[in-house]
């Protein structure tokens, strides 16, 4: 089913359908962007019947128009001296309640249409987490996959060389994402502050002795876990004894399963872009640390991890398949924690079929809309991505609040700040969920909530 086969189905507000027909005959060939947008307008729907003067203001018309992009060229030369030639983009989205924030995404999915999506959902994350940051995303098309650390240099070099113009601890301020972690954020900064002659917090994701946070490396996974909790504990229960089933076996992922270790649960599976792991006996501390060197230090593959300890299933990805195997086993909760539109219909079907009833999204947009749609009919405790992964961006935003007093905050500090957040995040998505007649209607919630924030800013400030 497309989406828009499914926007027929379920949109009842002209005013919804004749802004999705605009939306979609100007964006072309950004369906990913189309999906977003999709989801947050049913919802926001809601709100228009009782607070009118948004249309006339045509706020979601202006929300779904990006106050700038930027799109150049990065050269760069490979250890052999040839020359490659990426595309360069960043997004800014939004800034009605704060500089644009966001982070860079390097992947050779990258394009306008996704990176769109990513900065959408950014401004309604960013206005959820209580913190004074807009929206914005931003990476290349470049991959780092297989690369030499001095060409991933050189490239984030030539990368900065263009983008450091537009931005600023004021007015724009990166992070990482997919592709982007502690090493390219090093690269980034280097050249930044090379070209303007400042040391400012212009990145987040900083390393530890020179500007960056305790817990930002930790925020987003230990956030979505957080949230799980949370989700849980309206129904009396806890993570403790539960099976998890996790995705990826990157940033997020890594530290959602050293989060679920720490509150007793055990996490069954990881994955890459090659294929996943089942390890039926849960994923140890001592596993968790192999991973670590795996990915972050020596690069590999996950398939590594079914060589390296006993009974672990690997399985490769198969194209042809309908389903991916990873969301096929006996659970109780879910964290996808890779990439957008993971979960198809499908998976999202054999999900509930196996019990699985907490679904807490660390990646972006994990679920097709139909999934989502699966998800909230069968009425399980169900974390929408811009909810439950906003613990990044929000520990993000306290990396800039130490770099713009120039202290530090201990660990212990930063994650009460964090947990205390995550749990603001979600009383809000519930309490406006209540508000809006849908209870336990997360999606609702966290679209409402942060769209209304970001409205009310935009009104106060005028036509701009
Ligand atoms: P990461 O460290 O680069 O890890 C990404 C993981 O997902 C890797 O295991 C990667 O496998 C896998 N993956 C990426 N693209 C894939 C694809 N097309 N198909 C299958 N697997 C794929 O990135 P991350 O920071 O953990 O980000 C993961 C997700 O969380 C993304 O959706 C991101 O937008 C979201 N997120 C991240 C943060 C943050 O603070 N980092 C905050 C909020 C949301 P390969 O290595 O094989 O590519």
């Amino acid at each position: 089913m497309t989406v828009l086969d499914l926007e027929q189905r379920v949109t009842t507000s002209p005013y919804v359908r004749d802004l999705m027909g605009e939306l979609n005959a100007k964006n072309p060939a950004e369906p990913e962007f189309h999906q977003a947008v999709q989801e947050v307008v049913e919802s926001i729907d809601l709100v228009l019947e009782r607070r009118p003067e948004y249309r006339g203001a045509r706020i979601i018309e202006r929300l779904v128009e990006p106050e700038r992009v930027l799109m150049f060229r990065v050269p760069w030369q490979d250890d052999q001296g040839r020359v490659h030639v990426n595309r360069g983009f960043r997004i800014e989205m939004n800034s009605a309640i704060g500089p644009y924030k966001g982070g860079l995404r390097f992947h050779p999915s990258v394009n306008l249409g996704i990176l769109k999506f990513l900065a959408f959902e950014q401004v309604l994350k960013n206005s959820l987490t209580t913190l004074p940051m807009g929206g914005g995303k931003g990476g290349s098309d470049f991959d780092p996959k297989g690369k030499s650390d001095n060409e991933v240099m050189r490239f984030c070099q030539s990368f900065m060389t263009e983008l450091f113009r537009h931005i600023g601890p004021d007015t724009d301020v990166p992070a990482g994402d997919i592709g982007v972690g502690g090493r390219e954020i090093g690269y980034l900064f280097g050249q930044y502050k090379r070209l303007r002659n400042e040391f400012t917090g212009v990145l987040t994701g900083k390393g530890l002795n020179w500007g960056g946070s305790l817990i930002r490396p930790e925020a987003t996974g230990y956030g979505a876990v957080y949230f799980a909790a949370e989700m849980l504990g309206t129904r009396n229960e806890t993570l403790e004894g539960k099976t998890c089933l996790v995705s990826g076996s990157g940033n997020v992922s890594q530290y959602t399963v050293e989060k679920l270790l720490q509150l007793g649960a055990k996490a069954v599976t990881l994955s890459d872009s090659d294929g996943s792991i089942y390890d039926e006996a849960g994923i140890t501390t001592e596993k968790l640390q192999f991973v670590m060197e795996l990915k972050n230090v020596r690069r590999g593959r996950i398939r590594e991890y079914a060589e390296k300890f006993p009974n672990v299933v690997y399985t490769a990805i198969d194209p042809m398949l309908e389903s991916n195997p990873i969301w096929d086993h006996k659970a109780q909760c879910a964290f996808p924690s890779a990439t957008q539109n993971e979960i198809n219909a499908k998976d999202a079907a054999n999900l509930l079929k196996n019990g699985v009833y907490v679904i807490s999204e660390g990646a972006n947009m994990p679920t097709v809309l139909e999934g989502v749609r699966l998800f909230l009919d069968a009425k399980i405790l169900y974390g929408p991505a811009k909810a439950a992964n906003a613990g990044g961006v929000a520990t993000s935003g306290l990396e800039m609040s130490q770099n713009s007093m120039r202290l530090s905050w201990t660990r212990e500090e930063v994650d009460d700040r964090l947990h205390k957040i995550m749990k603001a995040i979600h009383r809000s998505c519930r309490e406006t969920a209540d508000v809006f007649s849908t209870p336990g209607n997360y999606v609702n919630g966290a679209n409402i909530a942060g769209f209304l924030k970001v409205a009310d800013a935009m009104m106060d400030q005028g036509l701009v």
